[in-house]
């Protein structure tokens, strides 16, 4: 079975603002920053996201 991981799909001035999941369907499902912050606050709150997706949808 493919591994799922985070790619990232848009940035803003560097900072990644938006990200994917490789195996599920874009744009069903998505990751975005809202608040703005460095690039690691951003990074770390896509992270989050994606952990929380892996342990909801890619945990069987
Ligand atoms: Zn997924």
């Amino acid at each position: 079975m493919k591994k799922p991981e985070l790619h990232v799909l848009e940035f803003l001035d560097g900072r990644p603002v938006r990200g994917e999941c490789t195996i599920c369907p874009y744009p069903d499902v998505y990751f975005a920053v809202t608040r703005v912050g460095t690039a690691e606050d951003n990074q770390a709150i896509l992270d989050r996201q994606f952990s929380e997706h892996i342990a909801v949808v890619h945990s069987r």
